[in-house]
């Protein structure tokens, strides 16, 4: 198969070194740029992370020696590369900017950022939950006068583990889910090392993120209009969410209660759970998890550091299910914030758009 040209923006920061990892032996798409900000530009890539390498596994060979570009230069990235993923730490106006930039020079834009999550006819898609919603970028595209470039995003990573364990379940009509999230520092782009404060000691405030786990799964949830240019909202289940940041390098957990309009019982609970596969696992995407949710019995699972990594990081861990006395049940889950949650993520939605035919090749 001829591979795609891939360029990643935001390539030195946490996510991108993920893509990286990702990407350099993918079976359909190539690393063919890497593009930062002015600080890393017209540096071997090796260079300009010397020192902030911060994956498990080292930097791959080929890589190394690769230029940074700089993320201004859209019309010469444009030129190079099939599509693009984007993961950028910049002001929400400039990231959409950039973002937009990029779709109208004809480039299809994988992002992981937030600032088009809720634009109208930008899909937010998490592939195993609402792959239809690819549709909306036929409007997108009419509405930045383009007939190739689009941007599509992938949720919080937040949400990941407790929205696609709630999905398997939906035809019990989920009416209210509280939810407390336990996340790692990798999701603020840190280390421990990197993060002593963080060291022995919880913070109970992450800026903006219990406002995206309570919003973001009723645009995931929701239905398309008829004119397939925008996204009803869902509202059902209503969402409190409070959210953690704990010394934990990667894996975020959610403790969740929730209540049901007709509650399943226990083993309708884990049947679903056990049988959960959709249209990633159909076409077989190459980063796509079989099974996708894992249901773990022991009392002291999921854990973090046991359990993140499972499905090479895009499976999600559910365990301690059990009666709740507020609401009807409860449980524990797990998913990579990286891996599932960001860059693994965006690759499976990339995998998808190919696969639908939404990212072709330029020539
Ligand atoms: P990060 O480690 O701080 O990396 C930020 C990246 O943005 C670096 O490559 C940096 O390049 C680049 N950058 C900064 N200013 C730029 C500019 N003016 N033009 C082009 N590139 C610029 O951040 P991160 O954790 O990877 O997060 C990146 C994005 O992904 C954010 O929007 C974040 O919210 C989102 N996200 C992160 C996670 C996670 O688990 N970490 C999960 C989901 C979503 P230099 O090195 O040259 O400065």
């Amino acid at each position: 198969m001829k591979r795609y040209k891939v360029g990643i923006i935001g390539a030195t920061g946490m996510v991108g070194q993920r893509l990286i990892t990702l990407l350099h032996n993918h079976p359909w798409f190539e690393i063919s740029l890497l593009a930062a900000s002015k600080s890393s530009a017209g540096k071997p890539y090796e260079e300009a992370v010397l020192g902030r390498w911060m994956m498990a596994t080292p930097l791959p060979e080929p890589i190394k020696p690769m230029m940074v570009v700089d993320a201004a230069e859209k019309q010469r990235i444009a030129d190079a590369v099939d599509f693009i993923f984007c993961a950028v730490s910049l002001p929400r106006k400039e990231t959409r900017a950039l973002e937009e930039a990029f779709a109208k020079l004809g480039l299809p834009v994988i992002s992981n950022n937030s600032a088009c999550r809720m634009v109208d006819d930008v899909p937010m898609i998490i592939p195993e939950i609402n792959a239809d919603h690819a549709r909306l970028i036929k409007a997108q595209k009419k509405r930045l006068g383009t007939d190739r470039g689009f941007i599509v995003v992938k949720p919080n990573c937040s949400i990941q583990s407790y929205v696609p364990a709630l999905h398997a379940l939906m035809d019990f009509h989920p009416s209210a889910l509280n939810v407390c999230t336990y996340q790692a520092v990798s999701g603020a782009g840190r280390t421990l090392a990197t993060w002593p404060e963080m060291n022995a000691n919880v913070i109970p405030f992450i800026g903006g993120e219990e406002e995206k786990s309570e919003q973001e799964p009723s645009k995931v949830w929701g239905q398309l209009s008829a004119e397939e240019d925008s996204v009803i909202a869902s509202h059902f289940p209503r969402i409190s969410a409070q959210c953690l940041r704990v010394p934990v390098e990667d894996g975020h957990l959610a403790a969740v209660s929730v209540e049901f309009e007709n509650p399943p019982t226990r083993e309708e609970i884990l049947s679903r759970w056990a049988n959960f596969r959709t249209l990633p696992q159909e076409l077989k995407l190459p980063s796509a998890p079989d099974p996708f949710l894992i249901y773990t019995e022991e009392d002291n699972r999921p854990q973090p550091a046991l359990d993140a990594e499972a499905g090479n990081g895009m499976a999600i861990t559910i365990g301690r299910l059990r009666e709740d006395p507020l609401m009807d049940w409860r449980f524990v889950c797990l998913s990579h914030n990286t891996l599932r949650g960001a860059a693994g993520g965006s690759v499976l939605t990339a995998e998808l758009l190919c696969a639908q035919g939404y990212i072709t090749h330029k020539i």
